[in-house]
């Protein structure tokens, strides 16, 4: 089947992703409806969604007549039942807690059309165990989208056990059609790609300013300058491979006993945590945040990844 045939997509859990994700899909043309089991959760996504067609607006990437279009697309509702009764491929972006999920998939189980495809936006939580609960865990799949879903091109498809080939491809197709960079997880490993690869690059970061080696600043400054600059353009292995791979190997071999292994996070994340400094949303993390504007920060953010998405899409046009 075509990714075309798929007109209309619920999503269940309008938080901080859920809300994202329904706007990309809106954008693209489908219809979209939104559920939450919190009415405020569900209003803050109205605001949510204006605030990020605003952005993608000021980037030139949306027409005001675009906007207003995709506003009517979307719909927000109150009952579950509603809003996934007539989906052709339902989201959920609910709390990261297994209970939750199971709940919400015995729901969906019983109130989306048995053809519908069910995907979770889950972090790390095994598709499998989520799957369990539906009768048909072929055509439930794992949708792994980065925040902020409407700008991050990056979507992981991770198959279960028992996803079917046939929804996983008609997956990578729809969010290929609505202009995402799917990427396929063969197997239902916790973290799946991206969040493995950058917990372990995150892990040595947070190790090394424990160590005193350099500052937050500047730690932050060799990620983006050096090695991240290249990252978008090279990935892991190209670069290797114009390195040369004998001299890759040699840095792997006594490099690699240098780092860090530990199990458990650093001290000085702990005692931030331990001391209610969460970063930007409490005004004290790493850095220092006093008196900053939460959403002026995250505009900023946003205006620079789009910046980031002009430049990444022209470098690999076709
Ligand atoms: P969030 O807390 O911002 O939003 C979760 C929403 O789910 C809330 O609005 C809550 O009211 C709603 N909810 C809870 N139980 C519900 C239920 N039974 N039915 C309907 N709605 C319910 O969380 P989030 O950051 O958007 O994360 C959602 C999912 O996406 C999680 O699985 C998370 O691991 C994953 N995820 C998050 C990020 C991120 O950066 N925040 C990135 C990738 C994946």
């Amino acid at each position: 089947m075509e990714s075309s045939s798929f007109t209309t997509i619920a999503i269940v859990g309008a938080g901080t992703m859920g809300y994202g994700i329904g706007t990309v899909y809106a954008a693209d043309g489908r219809t979209v409806r939104l559920y939450d089991a919190s009415t405020e959760a569900l209003e803050q996504a109205r605001t949510n969604i204006d605030t990020a067609l605003a952005t993608l607006a000021d980037a030139g990437r949306l027409s005001a007549d675009d906007r207003s279009a995709i506003t009517e697309r979307i719909s927000y509702h109150e009952t579950i039942e509603e809003a996934v009764s007539d989906a052709d491929l339902v989201t959920e972006a609910v709390t990261e807690d297994l209970e939750i999920k199971h709940e919400v998939f015995t729901r969906l189980n019983r109130y989306a059309p048995a053809n519908a495809i069910l995907a979770t936006n889950t972090s790390g939580l095994s598709i499998t165990d989520i799957a369990s609960v539906v009768d048909d865990p072929g055509r439930v799949v794992g949708t792994h989208w980065f925040n902020p879903p409407h700008i991050v091109p990056l979507v992981e498809v991770v198959r279960g056990d028992q996803t079917s080939d046939t929804t996983v491809s008609r997956t990578y197709d729809l969010l290929e059609a609505v202009g995402k960079e799917p990427v396929e997880v063969k197997k239902d490993i916790p973290g799946f790609i991206g969040n493995r690869i950058q917990m372990a690059m995150d892990f040595e970061a947070w190790s090394l300013l424990q160590k005193g080696v350099a500052s937050a600043e500047d730690i932050d400054r060799a990620v983006r300058a050096g090695f991240g600059f290249r990252v978008p353009v090279l990935g892991v292995f190209k670069k290797s491979d114009f390195t040369g791979l004998d001299v890759y190997e040699e840095v792997m071999s006594y490099l690699l006993k240098e780092i860090d292994r530990g199990t458990e996070p650093t001290e000085s994340l702990r005692s931030l945590v331990e001391d209610g400094h969460y970063g930007v949303k409490t005004g004290h993390g790493v850095y220092d945040w006093e008196g900053a504007d939460f959403d002026q920060l995250a505009d900023e953010r946003d205006q620079q990844l789009l910046a980031m998405l002009d430049a990444y899409e022209e470098a690999f046009a076709e």
